[in-house]
């Protein structure tokens, strides 16, 4: 009964679950927000409402069993409605024994593919070509076509946000028996996700690398810093940080969702939170006795999670 999109009367506007809470948040974490189908006609033809859940609850530390989420509510949706037929597409997904299961997720959120190269802005690529399929009439064809598509499409994302949350729910063994695709490479979910202690410029591909950070504002960007300092082969020890500018922030279409959480990470009391980063990987020499530097440059907004220790408050 879950569905990844709803339209938000407050913001009048389609948004994810991950847009809510810092939605909420930006009200001043007070109050209910209020969600309709996010399909246009739907909307039109009865305006079925969508209950968000746990939207309030400040990520990172609530158990992921109780992860936020968008579900169904009683209301009958538009005969035309893509999201009925997505709803009963995970349903069958979710019931279907011979798919891998992973502890706390459901088989339909288990991520395969992470494909960080899509355009930040299309956050919700992954559902982008779903209204499509249906178009025209609902023949039984077209049906099936949609639920294909829904099968296809459910393991892909251009989010890291989605690939992490698969991450932390998952068992030593789990990291190690689940593959992830990334950037075109088949691995482990364990080799995917590297401790930032063990980042260096020279490995052969880029991987997912995180741990706890600290996260500061400057004049023109957010600064993320690494606590852990990556050595190089030569034992020389470097820092590892992440630089996004405001200008990038500004520029993307979602960029709320980032900002906020680093916005509130910054103000923070409290000093380190745990971040994601997917990127290339540059090194740069420092003089003048400084340690060097290696940044990860994030191809896009998507590809950066922070995930707040306590609220920013
Ligand atoms: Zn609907």
């Amino acid at each position: 009964m879950s569905i990844p999109k709803a339209y938000c009367e407050e913001v009048d506007a389609v948004v994810e679950i991950t847009d809510a809470h810092y939605i909420w948040l930006e009200r001043g974490g007070a109050g209910d927000l209020h969600f309709r189908c996010p399909h246009d006609e739907c909307r039109q033809n009865g305006n079925p409402r969508i209950f968000g859940v746990n939207y309030k609850r400040i990520m990172g530390i609530d158990p992921i069993h109780r992860r936020p989420h968008f579900r169904f509510s009683k209301d009958p949706h538009w005969d035309g409605c893509p999201w009925v037929i997505f709803d009963q597409a995970v349903q069958e997904i979710d019931a279907d024994e011979s798919l891998p299961r992973v502890n706390g997720l459901q088989r339909s959120e288990l991520i395969s593919v992470f494909d960080p190269t899509v355009d930040g802005d299309a956050a919700d690529h992954d559902w982008t070509g779903l209204e499509g399929v249906l178009r025209g009439t609902v023949a039984q064809e077209r049906r099936q076509a949609l639920v294909r598509f829904i099968r296809e499409r459910l393991p892909e994302t251009c989010n890291l946000e989605k690939v992490v949350r698969c991450f932390e729910a998952m068992s030593d063994e789990e990291l190690r028996d689940t593959r992830l695709r990334l950037a075109g490479l088949s691995l482990t979910y364990r080799s995917a996700f590297t401790f930032a202690m063990f980042c260096t410029p020279h490995h052969r591909y880029n991987r997912i690398y995180y741990g706890r950070a600290n996260v500061r504002a400057f004049r023109n960007g957010y600064a993320i810093r690494f606590l852990a300092r990556p050595k190089l082969a030569d034992g020389t020890e470097c820092r590892l940080s992440t630089f996004i500018t405001y200008e990038a922030l500004n520029a993307a279409k979602r960029w709320k969702l980032l900002s906020l959480a680093l916005k509130a990470a910054a103000d923070s009391k409290q000093t380190l939170h745990q971040c994601y980063v997917y990127g290339d990987v540059r090194f740069r020499q420092v003089d003048g006795g400084d340690p060097n530097q290696i940044e990860i440059a994030p191809g896009s907004l998507h590809s950066v999670v922070v995930t707040l220790t306590e609220n920013g408050a």
